[in-house]
């Protein structure tokens, strides 16, 4: 998960100011104290750290802190208020061109994720109702213009090259002539990483530049590499003055630093950050929301817009309905299921919903198996079965546990929690109902 480390030792630290009625200022100090450790441990940046505990030791001894009847609720609030501010405030969005296309130049070191970002943004704004064109720049790494045609073919966008033998700068000229004569509005160009920051790697980044006048410079960086990823992001924008950061593989096992201190140190806002190999595994970087994400407040919003991407509204009208009427099947929970993967891992999804607790989110790694589970035993059964559960005997119970590889307890058991949760479904729909006719509920 997210910050797995660094949000269980902050939510630690502040549990124990949220405990007592009234704090003194060595409580704060303490309490700072922890704070302090669990930042410098999650890598984030030495010089960021203590700015950030000043600020919050600043603002928590104060009179009207400490005076206040929920005193450890106003330190968290303060923690939360700096933690958001670190890392910028506001969601920083993209610039788009009045006239198009939107050129989106995106440049990092070789394995920070570029090309498969660059697939990823394309989907993004393919979403939003844009017509994306990828240009393949990247003529050093091997099979780097075949990756991003096979990425580009998966989510039907068409990719622009030329092959290795021409220079980027010209790939990249010409390819945003071809998007203008074929309505394409924004153009997202992959452009050449190295292992290490080099001269000739800049010169040439310097070069497309230039020639091409981006809207938007994003920089991949990988977020694994925690201090070294702020290092690069203050280089790459001293020398070619970026726009923005996208940070990758923060679902990783990321102890955090790049994303607290990439924006106070190179000054430049986190605009996206990539949550997992999928092609739609990339979210739109909002500070407060990852600073909820971090006190463990979890991030309703963000949990609700992964819910509309991937639901469909007139779908889950129709489960509504059947909900009520008591008609919904296991075809139902199947197609429910696959719904729910394109939403990401449970851990991912737990994770943003308040209270949720660190620990717990550890053991969902097993219930993510246990869907799988499930599945196989849904699939196994006829379309009748599943329209019509009544009709599974023993018998059918037993062949049903041989085809999915399960235990005959193990059908046993989903379909008597699939009569629960039926039943659960119907007084809660009800329930809905009745208070909506009462006036009660919205
Ligand atoms: P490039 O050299 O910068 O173009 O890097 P690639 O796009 O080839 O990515 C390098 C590796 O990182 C690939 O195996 C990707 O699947 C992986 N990767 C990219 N973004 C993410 C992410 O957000 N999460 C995870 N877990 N892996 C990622």
């Amino acid at each position: 998960m997210v910050f797995e480390g660094l949000a269980e030792k902050l939510q630690g630290a502040l549990q124990k100011l949220k405990s007592k009625g009234k704090l003194t200022d060595k409580d704060v100090k303490d309490a700072m104290r922890e704070v302090k450790l669990a930042l410098l441990e999650a890598d984030v940046n030495f010089k960021v750290v203590k700015d950030f505990i000043d600020k919050v030791k600043d603002r928590a001894v104060g009179h009207e802190v400490m005076e206040s009847l929920t005193p450890g609720q106003q330190v968290i609030k303060i923690v939360h208020e700096e933690l958001t501010a670190l890392m910028g405030t506001t969601q920083s969005k993209l610039n788009f061109s009045p006239k198009a296309p939107t050129v989106i130049m995106l440049v990092g070191l070789q394995g920070a994720g570029k090309t498969t970002t660059g697939g990823k943004l394309g989907g993004y704004l393919k979403k939003m109702g844009k017509r994306p064109l990828l240009i393949a720049g990247d003529i050093y790494r091997p099979a780097a213009i075949k990756q991003l045609q096979v990425v580009g073919a998966q989510l039907d966008i068409p990719v622009f090259s030329m092959g290795d033998k021409v220079s980027p700068v010209h790939i990249a000229k010409a390819g945003i002539e071809h998007a203008n004569k074929h309505g394409n509005d924004v153009v997202i160009i992959d452009t050449a990483g190295r292992l290490h920051i080099d001269e000739n790697l800049m010169e040439e980044l310097e070069n497309i530049k230039k020639e091409v006048v981006p809207h938007e410079i994003l920089l991949v960086v990988d977020a694994m590499t925690g201090q070294d990823a702020v290092n690069v992001a203050e280089t790459f924008n001293h020398r070619l003055g970026i726009d923005g950061v996208i940070l990758t593989k923060l679902d990783g096992d990321t102890r955090g630093g790049a994303a607290l201190s990439v924006r106070a140190v190179a000054q430049k806002p986190i605009k996206f950050v990539g949550m997992g190999e999928k092609l739609s595994e990339l979210e739109p970087f909002y500070p407060d929301r990852m600073a909820s994400r971090i006190l463990g407040m979890g991030d309703v919003l963000s949990l609700i817009e992964k819910a509309q991407a991937s639901f469909d509204e007139k779908k889950a009208r129709e489960l509504e309905k059947k909900i009520r009427t008591q008609e919904f099947t296991f075809e139902d929970f199947l197609e429910q299921l696959q719904q729910m993967k394109k939403m990401g891992p449970l851990s991912q999804l737990l994770e943003m919903i308040p209270g949720a607790n660190t620990k717990q989110l550890k053991n969902l790694e097993m219930n993510d198996k246990e869907l799988i589970h499930i599945e196989a035993m849904i699939r196994s059964m006829t379309i009748e079965e599943r329209r019509n559960p009544s009709i599974i005997n023993g018998s059918r119970r037993k062949r049903i546990a041989q085809g999915s590889g399960m235990t005959v307890q193990k059908v046993n058991n989903l379909l008597k929690q699939f009569e629960q949760t039926k039943k659960m479904m119907k007084q809660f729909a009800d329930m809905e109902k009745s208070m909506k006719k009462g006036g009660k509920m919205k």
